[in-house]
């Protein structure tokens, strides 16, 4: 007999349904202006996604790896903070990225 989900499965679920764009939105803003980790998680906390710095931090480390993001450490008064920006490559998989979300966008709307 399937069990209902408990809500930290959904919570779960949704981390994975929204992965992708949270990852799209960071490529978004480094973009657009260096980024930096609690920047960005007030950005999104704005748009609705709670996400962690425990989530956030290997998500950055994870698109520099890939190449699509860059850092370097910056001083801010006392403390150093890394700061992110969109690489040429991670523009362009941004771009491409751009007409699939266009797309996906028109089927979600035109089903409604
Ligand atoms: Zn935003």
């Amino acid at each position: 007999m399937p069990r209902t989900k408990t809500d930290q499965e959904l919570i779960d679920a949704d981390r994975d349904l929204y992965s992708g764009l949270i990852r799209l939105h960071v490529m978004h803003h480094a973009s657009e202006e260096p980024i930096f980790g609690l920047g960005m998680m007030e950005e999104l906390g704005r748009h609705g996604y709670r996400i962690s710095p425990g989530s956030l931090y290997p998500l950055l480390h994870g698109l520099e790896k890939k190449g699509y993001l860059t850092s370097r450490e910056k001083r801010n008064g006392k403390s150093l903070r890394k700061e992110y920006r969109a690489t040429p490559l991670g523009r362009k998989a941004l771009k491409a990225a751009r007409s699939k979300v266009l797309e996906l966008l028109r089927e979600l709307i035109e089903g409604e």
